[in-house]
């Protein structure tokens, strides 16, 4: 039986693996579907502290990583599909395949893209349709492409893709931006990037390869194509968390709700951290310091048990 299984392996999961380690609890990491999180498809980190310089997603994962292994966290590839929360030791079950039993759960599930959910997305999703700019901007070079939002994941993906791109227009729903000032400013000074605003997506266009996305002026009712190669979906995202529904305390949008100051869940034991818990700040300072709430929780508790 394990003192601590974490899930999830981004900044929260892998910062509570460094403090669990570090407390010789001999923390088990699970993966999870996307290893290292949403960093690992984000490029420039420009505000993690300590880097002056800047770091790049799937480095600063890497090296967490490194230095959670450093003292002794367990690590394992695998999807959970299955959780016993009713009784202690929990059951967590494994690619259906292997279950293993933790005193302490710390759940860092993180939070997945949302999408459109037009067919034509769905169809076209790998072919010219994407969420990871990081991941498929490379295919897009000296090509038109848009990109859906008015978040910082828009501005970011779309400044990101004009290092390939011709020509980037941000098609957003309404006529101002949700971007924090600084995001927009960047977008907005890049010779590259258009806006066009008021407009809701009505298509995606295209048979076997995206040609154009058909837009409706939320206004005027009016339809138009906007031809290009690529359509890159920045529309927010959800929490990972259907695996708890029924068992664990949610909110409205399926967000893990946690104690006032605390990592606990309404289960004892079982501890929430990063954006399975965080519809507000999700950035990856406070996915990694709701980490060390997690683990520093689940070492009291533990201690608590004794
Ligand atoms: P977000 O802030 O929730 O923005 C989502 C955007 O998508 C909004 O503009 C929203 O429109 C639009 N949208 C949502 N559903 C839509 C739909 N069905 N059709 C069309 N448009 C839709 O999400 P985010 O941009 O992913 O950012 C999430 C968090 O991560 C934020 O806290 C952000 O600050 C942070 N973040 C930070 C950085 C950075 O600092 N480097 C980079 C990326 C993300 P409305 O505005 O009309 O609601």
């Amino acid at each position: 039986m394990h003192n601590v299984v974490i899930l999830g392996s981004g900044p929260a999961g892998l910062t509570a693996a460094l403090y669990t380690a570090r407390a010789n609890l001999s923390p088990v990491l699970i993966d999870g579907a996307q290893p290292g999180g949403q960093l690992t498809i984000t490029t420039d980190v420009e505000n993690y502290p300590g880097f002056p310089n800047g770091i790049m997603g799937p480095q600063l994962i890497m090296d967490m990583r490194a230095q959670a292994e450093r003292f002794g966290t367990i690590f394992r590839q695998g999807h959970v599909t299955k959780v016993d929360l009713k009784q202690s030791p929990f059951s967590i079950t494994i690619d259906d395949e292997e279950t293993i039993q933790a005193k302490t759960l710390i759940i860092s599930t993180g939070a997945s893209a949302n999408l459109l959910g037009l067919p034509s997305e769905s169809r076209l999703m790998g072919h010219g349709v994407s969420t990871c700019a990081t991941c498929d901007g490379f295919f897009f070079r000296e090509k038109e492409i848009v990109v859906i939002g008015g978040g910082d994941s828009a501005m970011e993906e779309a400044t990101f893709l004009t290092k390939f791109a011709s020509k980037v227009t941000i098609i957003h729903r309404r006529d101002s931006l949700r971007a924090s000032k600084i995001m927009q400013e960047r977008a907005v000074k890049n010779e590259k990037i258009s806006f066009r605003w008021n407009a809701g997506i009505d298509e995606m266009l295209g048979d076997d390869l995206v040609t154009g996305i058909r837009v409706r002026d939320v206004n005027t009712n009016q339809t138009d194509d906007i031809p290009c190669e690529g359509i890159f979906v920045a529309i927010g995202h959800t929490p990972n968390t259907s695996l708890f529904t029924g068992i664990l305390d949610m909110d409205d949008a399926g967000y893990l709700i946690t104690k006032p100051h605390s990592s606990a869940t309404n289960t004892p034991g079982v501890f929430a951290a990063g954006d399975v818990q965080d519809s507000h700040y999700r950035q990856a300072i406070t996915a990694a310091g709701s980490g060390c709430m997690a683990a520093l929780d689940a070492e009291r508790f533990l201690e608590n048990q004794e």
